[in-house]
């Protein structure tokens, strides 16, 4: 992922079996836990698969194309500018 926009990056982390954003790209949030497991993840590395993330804290959503151990890919920017 490498040269893939990190304005298209949400970093996340793997806490017990939950996944983890930093932050909450629409309302700023912090810590949220997302609707995913590690394997939902992890079958997304490498654009293997592709879902509807919904954010629990504001139903904000975007579509994640892509992943790795770090971060989720979405398919438009989501961080600041
Ligand atoms: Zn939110």
């Amino acid at each position: 992922m490498s040269m893939l926009p990190l304005r298209n990056c949400l970093p996340y982390d793997i806490v017990m079996n939950d996944v983890v954003a930093q932050e909450c790209p629409f309302c700023r949030s912090a810590n949220v836990l997302l609707p995913l497991k590690p394997d939902d993840v992890s079958s997304m590395y490498g654009g293997r698969r592709k879902i509807m993330l919904v954010f629990p804290c504001c139903h904000g959503s975007v579509r994640m194309i892509d992943a790795d151990a770090d971060y989720l890919l979405a398919n438009r920017p989501i961080r600041g500018k």
